[in-house]
């Protein structure tokens, strides 16, 4: 099941939600409820693509590692 990120604009609470294809997608900060939630596009969701490199580097803007084997559609 893939893994969706998600940093809250307001508070900015970053979390990481599981969800299946025909799941609604977090739309509310559940910190502060606000809903300005956006989408991270980490490397959490990829972890076994490729090489099996796992990555777990995260600049501030999303996915700031330089192994190399991350992808970086936006799935
Ligand atoms: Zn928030």
């Amino acid at each position: 099941m893939p893994v969706y990120e998600y940093e809250c604009d307001v508070c900015h609470h970053h979390f990481e939600v599981n969800l299946g294809f025909n799941d609604p997608r977090p739309t509310r900060c559940p910190d502060c409820q606000s809903n300005a939630l956006h989408r991270v596009y980490g490397c959490s969701g990829v972890i076994f693509k490729g090489k099996g490199f796992y990555c777990t580097d995260k600049g501030a803007d999303g996915c700031g590692c330089s192994c190399g084997s991350c992808s970086h559609d936006h799935h």
